[in-house]
């Protein structure tokens, strides 16, 4: 599991800085610093954080996924697909 979120993370990351890379201004200022320390815990928050592109999304109407007792939330299906097939691989 934790190497599974490792992965997801690196990804994420990478994923984020192509987006702002490319112009994309949208969620440059969508970081709180309210100095919570773990992102684990976003979940457990109104909003989520989509480990496939890094976004966060509310959890009311996030796409949702459960897996070993976690929900996990995605800012659209492509991106659910995408974490599913990323699964599959690993
Ligand atoms: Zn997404």
């Amino acid at each position: 599991m934790d190497l599974l979120f490792l992965i997801g993370m690196v990804y994420a990351i990478s994923r984020t800085i192509r987006g702002i890379m490319g112009g994309s201004r949208k969620g440059a200022n969508g970081r709180r610093r309210s100095g919570q320390k773990s992102t684990a815990n976003a979940t457990q928050g109104r909003t989520a954080r989509d480990p496939v592109c890094g976004m966060f999304v509310s959890t009311e109407v996030s796409h949702r996924l459960v897996e070993n007792g976690q929900v996990v939330h995605f800012c659209s299906k492509n991106c659910m697909e995408s974490y599913e097939k990323q699964k599959a691989r690993a």
